[in-house]
């Protein structure tokens, strides 16, 4: 059997009516930028989160960028970000000038919240929570401690679409969210895509205002922005796949449930575990085991692709080494894989993927 990472071809062909029909509107009239599609993409993403505003952007790295750019955080300032995440939490800090303040995660991967706590000082402007693999991170902590020192808090939601923290959105708690539309991600275009979310409506337009030349309306220059713009074609495709969003999250959430029991329990892997307090999308579905390269190797011998998220923490790349030890995001990186994750896996496919790792480790 043959088993792709993530099959986006399988997911198109469900919806390829739709999809054709919304990118032959687009053509028909020529609303390449701007327009109604991506209007209508802010309301329905908005609407899936208590009415927050949104702002639909090119990418999620422009969209911690210039969340970060908007609140004036630059050079001295200090971002308090996990050790183990995609590179693009960092780089946004990097790109405004301000200073990546790495801390270590707990034993599931997300941000531990005793040392952001520890991490704080005068220089501290925001925190960057990740929600890991679509797991929450406990939010109403976070904004306590947020709170009790006067720090924004911009939550990375790239890999977390719908999850929940105590039976409500992450994306809600924080000042402003970020949002990914990465093709891989649980929403995805078929391009590079992202939003912005915010509760409060007057930070939302100076957001918007960066992303479209410093404009308020056209030719009116308030400051030097950037370009950072949704296409059209983008938000029509996103517009057909967001009224799918809730079923597909179900069944990502099935076929963890399906893994959870079909992975036999040993020593040598470890099952995601996701708080009671908390609802898991499952970006990912990933492991930790032991012997972690020879059971990819065999998986993939066996036509499973797999794939590491991520093999190394950020402290130990290149544009962010740390001398500073990060013992569980050291641990996570050198023995996760994430195992085959998709909302139209069936289930023959993902009995086959546990009834192999379930051998490799007899
Ligand atoms: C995908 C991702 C991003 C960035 O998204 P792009 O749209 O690829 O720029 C940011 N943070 C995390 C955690 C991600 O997984």
């Amino acid at each position: 059997m043959k088993i792709e990472f993530v099959d986006l071809h399988r997911q198109y062909l469900t919806i390829k009516q739709e999809i054709d029909a919304a990118i032959s509107d687009v053509i028909r009239n020529s609303a390449y930028i701007g327009g109604e599609a991506v209007a209508k993409f802010e309301i329905s993403f908005s609407k899936l989160f208590d009415n927050q505003s949104v702002v639909a952007c090119a990418n999620g790295t422009d969209s911690l960028e210039i969340i970060l750019q908007a609140q004036s955080v630059g050079p001295g300032d200090e971002v308090i970000i996990p050790a183990l995440t995609w590179i693009s939490t960092a780089e946004a800090v990097v790109s405004v000038g301000a200073t990546p303040v790495f801390v270590d995660v707990d034993d599931e991967g997300l941000i531990d919240l005793d040392q952001v706590e520890q991490a704080i000082t005068e220089k501290t402007k925001v925190i960057i929570p990740v929600h890991l693999y679509g797991k929450p991170v406990d939010m109403i902590n976070l904004m306590n401690i947020a709170n009790k020192h006067g720090l924004f808090v911009l939550e990375d939601c790239a890999q977390a679409h719908l999850a929940e923290w105590g039976k409500k959105k992450i994306g809600t708690y924080g000042h402003a969210a970020s949002f990914s539309f990465f093709p891989g991600k649980n929403l995805g275009a078929y391009g590079d895509a992202g939003a912005m979310m915010f509760q409060d409506g007057a930070l939302a337009d100076q957001c918007r205002m960066i992303a479209q030349h410093g404009q308020m309306g056209k030719h009116n220059h308030i400051i030097s922005g950037r370009n950072s713009r949704l296409d059209g074609m983008q938000a029509a495709i996103l517009n057909v796949k967001i009224n799918h969003l809730i079923k597909w999250t179900t069944q990502r959430q099935f076929v963890a449930q399906q893994y959870d029991q079909l992975l036999k329990p040993t020593k040598e892997i470890k099952l995601p575990s996701i708080s009671s307090k908390g609802t898991c999308v499952y970006h990912l579905y990933a492991i930790e085991a032991q012997k972690r390269d020879e059971l990819k190797r065999y998986l993939d011998s066996n036509g499973i692709s797999t794939a590491i998220h991520y093999p190394l923490p950020l402290t130990s790349t290149l544009p962010f080494h740390s001398t500073k030890r990060f013992p569980n995001a050291e641990r996570i990186t050198a023995n996760t894989l994430s195992l085959p994750i998709f909302a139209e896996i069936n289930l023959d496919e993902v009995g086959y993927v546990a009834d192999k790792i379930n051998t490799f480790y007899i």
